[in-house]
Order: structure tokens, then sequence, then C-alpha cells
């Protein structure tokens, strides 16, 4: 046995618990298939500017403690998300709010917008809502359903909204005051220098190896007997060979141009809510940290099925994918030697902070067993 742990993949799970039981004297080899460490959080330094590669990451937590952590590794400016929709040309706030009421139907006060979505939900009659586009009517009535939901939300999940789960809607607040904040949380920020940094900063110990380029799956045998225990943050249902059957994820594509123009779109993240823009959204990466470079980056993000080969980048929580996926939790919990995490080995839509979180749950786990 060479180390004490074998993490697969450098991404925000593997890199909190590379760190922190390296600081417990463990030894520790970290492979990543990628040829860059810090998973989906990777930012890349283009014309002076920090670029999301894998889409825009915006940090927030109402976890005091969790947002004391990351600060041992960046320092947090106070960028405040605002997302703009833009749908055939028209501009609204996000998410939905005051701005967003007065920009579709003039009204100037709560009790006026509450009227109008208790008039347009009427359509549902007296029934619970059943999935999305109930979900979403009940909540904001027809007019913002048809206009900022229906077409970017079938765009993003290559489903109809009458098939998808209602909780999916339920994460974007709804506020009858005029506030463009998309997180209700406490904390929020992005790291200045961005986010490779943080992972940078958790890897750099005398008693962790780091190795780009190289799969899990191309030597899995060996890797297993190259250390005591192993951490795989890869995808759960590939480490058992697929023998269930595949999970479903939706993948993306970005296509990132270099503008010769200092402000392309006044906000990093605008997204497309009609269906005929094949995209859901741009992001101008300056934004992020209020760039004042002389060019500009930006982003269009795509969504798609995912397909053997594709980055999964979004598990489907759906019933049949949650069943699923309990049949592979079932046989992980046998691995003895193998501890599952992240995003893709437990099959969660994690944010960040839910995903350090996850990985600091796993150490103090580790470490009490240990004991
Ligand atoms: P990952 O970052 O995916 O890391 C897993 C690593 O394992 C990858 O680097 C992968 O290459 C490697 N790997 C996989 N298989 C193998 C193998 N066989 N061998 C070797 N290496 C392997 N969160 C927020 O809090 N705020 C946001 O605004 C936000 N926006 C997001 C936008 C998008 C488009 C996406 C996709 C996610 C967003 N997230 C956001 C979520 C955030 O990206 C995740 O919480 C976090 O990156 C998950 O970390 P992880 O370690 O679980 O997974
Ligand atoms: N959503 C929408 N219109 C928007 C933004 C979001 O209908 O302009 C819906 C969509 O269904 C999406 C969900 O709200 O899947 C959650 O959005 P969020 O921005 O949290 O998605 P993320 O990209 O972070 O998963």
């Amino acid at each position: 046995m060479g180390y004490d742990y074998l993490i697969v993949g450098s991404g925000l799970f593997g890199a909190v618990f590379a760190h922190e039981m390296a600081k417990e004297g463990h030894s520790i080899k970290v492979i990543e298939k990628r040829d860059h460490i810090a998973g989906n959080i990777y930012t890349k330094e283009m014309e002076g500017i920090q670029v999301h590669k894998y889409g825009a990451h915006i940090f927030h937590t109402n976890n005091k403690e969790l947002w004391e952590y990351v600060h041992q590794f960046a320092e947090f400016n106070r960028y405040t998300n605002s997302p703009v929709a833009n749908y055939n040309g028209k501009l609204y706030n996000l998410p939905f709010n005051m701005n967003t009421f007065y920009q579709l139907w003039g009204t100037i006060t709560p009790a006026e917008a509450q009227a109008k979505i208790a008039e347009q939900r009427q359509v549902l009659g007296n029934k619970n809502p059943r999935n999305l586009e109930e979900q979403a009517i009940s909540l904001v009535g027809t007019d913002i359903y048809e206009r900022l939901i229906k077409g970017y939300t079938e765009k993003q999940w290559g489903r109809a909204c009458k098939d998808l789960p209602s909780f999916i809607i339920k994460r974007l607040p709804v506020r009858f005051t005029f506030d463009n904040n998309y997180f209700n949380d406490r904390y929020q920020g992005i790291p200045i220098g961005g986010y490779t940094q943080i992972v940078e900063k958790m890897l750099d110990h005398p008693n962790i190896e780091v190795e780009t380029g190289v799969d899990f799956f191309d030597k899995k045998a060996e890797y297993l007997k190259s250390a005591e225990k192993v951490v795989f943050t890869g995808m759960i249902d590939q480490y058992f060979d697929f023998k269930f059957g595949h999970l479903e994820y939706r993948s993306l594509r970005f296509e990132e141009s270099v503008l010769d123009q200092e402000n392309y779109q006044g906000n990093a993240v605008v997204n497309y809510t009609d269906s005929d823009t094949p995209y859901t959204r741009i992001i101008e990466h300056k934004h992020f940290e209020f760039g004042t470079q002389p060019k500009t980056v930006i982003t269009k993000e795509y969504s798609s099925e995912w397909a053997p080969g594709a980055e999964p980048y979004y598990p489907i929580n759906d019933d049949k994918n949650g069943a699923l996926f309990q049949k592979y939790r079932h046989l992980a919990q046998q691995e003895e030697q193998v501890i599952f995490g992240g995003r893709l080995g437990m099959y969660q839509y994690f944010d960040m902070h839910m995903v350090i979180n996850a990985s600091l749950k796993a150490v103090a786990r580790e470490k009490k067993e240990r004991r």
C-alpha cells in the first residue's frame, strides 16, 4: 500500500478531503483525468479576465462556518448575482420580483402584482400543482411562465415542463419587493483572482501528490491497490461498469469568444428565455470582478442530453433516475475501501458550499473511524 488515500477527481469534494486529511499527517495521491485541477470551478485568466471555463459560478451560503472556511483560500468581493432575462429582445429582471412585475404589467404595488398572479393562477382551478408547469403558474402566473420559464427550462432540461418535477422551480425566489438578488443566502461573492487558486491552495501540502491527465478507469485494479482507501468523485454508475444501466445527466457546451470591445452586455449573466435562441444564457466574465479591461470574454451556454464521451454536468433528479441511483448506492455501501463523494459520486445537484459541507462531513466520519 503506497498511500493512505487515493483521491479520484480534483474538484472541490476531492480537494477538501485531501487538504483536511493531509493536515492530519496522511499521505495522499490525487488523480485527475482533465489536464487541470479544480473540476468544474476551474477558472483561467484570459485578457486579464478570470474566465469561468465550466459555467458561471457564484459562491453563496447561509452557513457562516463554510463562508469562513473558504476565506482561508481566497478573498471574496461583494458580487451579488442579478441575472437579466432576454425574451425576444425585451429585458426583465430576475428573480421574479417587483421590478419584473412592473416590466410585465406596469403594476406599482405588491397588492396589484399579487392580484394579477392570483387572477392568472385561476387556470389551474383548485388542484395542487403536479409538475413544473403547474407549480410555476401557481407561483407566478401564466405570463411569467410563458415568457421567462417555459422556453428556458425546456432548453435546459430537454424535457417538457409538464414532465419535470416541480421542485426545480421552487429554488428560485419570488419576491414582492424591489430586490434583484438571485439568492436569499446571507453570504455571497466571487473569489478575487478566480476559483482555481482555492483548489491550488488546498492541494499545496507536502503530503499531497497530484497527477493530472490520468483516468482512474485506465487502471482501476492497480489504483485500488495503490492506497488503503479511495475517495471516488467520478460517475458512480461508471464505477460499477454501468451494470444496472446508465444514469442520465445533462451535458453542456460552452462557446467562448474574445470580443474587441469593453462591455458587451453590461451584466455577468443574461438568460435567453425564448425557445428559438439555441443557447440558454450568455456569460460576460469580467462583470464578476467589476473588470475594466479593454477587451471582453463571453460564453454562450448550450444544454444537451449526456451521451458517453461528453462531460456529465447535471444529474437528472426524477423518479426513474432516483430509483436507479439507489441501486448503485446500495452497491457503494458494500464497497468498504471506497468513499463515494461529490456531484457525480453521490448523483446530487450540489452547490459549492454543499459539496464542501459534504466533504467535511466525510472527513469527520473518517477521522472518527480511524480513532
Ligand atoms: P467536480 O467539480 O465535477 O469534480 C470531479 C472531478 O473528478 C472532475 O475534475 C473530473 O474530471 C474528475 N474525474 C471524474 N471521473 C474521473 C476519473 N475516472 N478519473 C480521474 N478523474 C475523474 N455551484 C454554486 O455554488 N454556485 C454556482 O453558481 C454554480 N454554478 C454552476 C454552473 C454550472 C454550469 C455547473 C455545471 C455547476 C455549477 N455549480 C455551482 C456547482 C459546482 O460546480 C459543484 O458544486 C462543484 O464543482 C462540485 O464539485 P465536485 O468535486 O463534486 O465535482
Ligand atoms: N429558470 C427559469 N428561467 C430563468 C432561470 C431559471 O425558468 O431565467 C428555472 C429553470 O427551470 C432552472 C431553474 O429555474 O432549471 C433553476 O434555475 P437556476 O438558475 O438555479 O439553475 P442552475 O443553472 O443554477 O441549475
